[in-house]
């Protein structure tokens, strides 16, 4: 069963038919998926989704498939984690981790996005495929295309970390490593995706999987009690999960899912990539792309495609905007792991930087619930910290080796 009616035009509202097709032939502004809200209404109940399995096919009414899901059927449904000692630490009352490092097949928030599409491109009947990532992407794509029998392409920049390449190859699809950054990789895809029919999931699937990110909202609201915070950090890089974010919010208020919207979505960015932030806090729209330099390359976008909704939604939704330093980033790294147990990319260290700032500001009330996003792990951004962690004590396997080492144990 479906629950929506196609697609629309986000700047002249033109209506196309549910197709794998991304921008408006008329105006060239993005194309949008339409739900039927009345239709979705009588389907999707509290009790309904607290039935299903834990995964983000649980708000399926809410995503746009038409047929069951077919990839990805575990990934979502991460923790939200009371971050007690960091709440502490910051001085704030309550403060949660939606924690999208973990318990995703590839251990980010793309395993979202990823299910989403790729299950569109079977229903669309692609045979193959690919994407246009600064990591995390490729990794996610790689995994599900193996799992769902798909031929799979995927182009990165060629100066990406060790372990995002490793998380793409052992899956087995074309890697290709694009000597140039991730706006060139972008642009050439845009040429191969004109020329080749795959399913390129950012870019003809960019209106189906872009939804995929909503259910971060989703999930958050549940796991609240059907309750919305007043604060959500979300880390930008095309700036498309931050507007989904609130989108998701606002469906769940628009179904009286949730009671009401008290929610400020702000956005984090690295100083080195910061094109959104800094059209924000300039009071301007326009987006004047810059070349990233920033050891958080899952977010180093320098030209984002969403960035223009970006801004609308800290506009509409009264939130804000900061960004982090690669100092204070490995900063946060560390922080979250000491205080949390919960070792994060370069990304989760710009969110929670951002946050600390925020707070530090005064621009997050201390009192009201905060909601910091960590979107992706550790593991496979490893050389960002390996040089400020410190070293392991090396000792002779003895006991007297071990406590000159130590110095007086009692
Ligand atoms: C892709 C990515 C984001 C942000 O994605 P958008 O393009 O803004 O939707 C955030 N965190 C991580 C770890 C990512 O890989």
């Amino acid at each position: 069963m479906s629950f929506v009616k196609g697609l629309k035009c986000r700047e002249c509202g033109r209506e196309y038919p549910k197709e794998p097709i991304y921008v408006c032939e008329f105006c060239f502004g993005s194309l949008e998926v339409v739900y039927d809200y009345e239709k979705i209404g009588r389907a999707l109940t509290r009790k309904a989704i607290a039935a299903r399995p834990p995964a983000l096919w649980r708000y399926r009414e809410l995503l746009p498939i038409d047929g069951d899901p077919t990839v990805g059927l575990t990934s979502g449904f991460t923790p939200l984690v009371p971050a007690r000692n960091l709440a502490r630490e910051l001085g704030v009352k309550t403060l949660y981790i939606k924690d999208d490092s973990t318990c995703h097949p590839t251990m980010s928030f793309k395993d979202r996005v990823v299910a989403v599409a790729l299950t569109k491109a079977k229903e669309f009947g692609f045979e193959t495929v690919a994407c246009a990532s600064t990591g995390n992407l490729a990794n996610a794509v790689s995994a599900h295309a193996a799992a769902a029998g798909l031929g799979c392409y995927v182009f990165i920049p060629g100066d990406l970390e060790m372990g995002k390449i490793i998380s793409s190859l052992v899956y087995a699809p074309k890697v290709v490593a694009v000597e140039g950054n991730y706006d060139e990789v972008n642009r050439l895809c845009s040429e191969i995706a004109g020329k080749y029919r795959w399913g390129f999931v950012n870019i003809n699937l960019r209106p189906y999987y872009a939804e995929g990110s909503k259910t971060i909202a989703f999930e958050i609201a549940e796991q609240l009690g059907w309750l919305a915070p007043a604060h959500v950090v979300v880390p930008l890089a095309s700036g498309s999960l931050s507007t989904k974010v609130w989108k998701g919010l606002k469906e769940l208020h628009k179904l009286r899912l949730i009671p009401d919207l008290p929610t400020r979505v702000h956005a984090a960015q690295a100083e080195g990539c910061s094109p959104i932030v800094t059209a924000f806090k300039e009071g301007s729209d326009v987006i004047r792309p810059v070349k990233p330099k920033t050891i958080a390359k899952s977010l180093a976008i320098g030209n984002p495609a969403d960035g223009y909704y970006a801004i609308q939604t800290l506009q509409e939704s009264g939130g804000t905007g900061e960004t982090a330093t690669d100092e204070e980033i490995v900063d946060a790294i560390k922080l979250l792991a000491r205080t949390e147990g919960i070792f994060t990319e370069t990304a989760g260290g710009v969110t929670l930087a951002v946050a600390k700032k925020l707070i530090k500001q005064g621009r997050i009330p201390p009192e009201e619930p905060i909601v910091v996003c960590v979107t992706g792990n550790g593991l496979k951004t490893q050389e960002a910290v390996a040089h400020q962690i410190g070293q392991p004590i090396r000792i002779r396997p003895s006991l007297k080796s071990f406590e000159e080492a130590v110095g007086s144990i009692q």
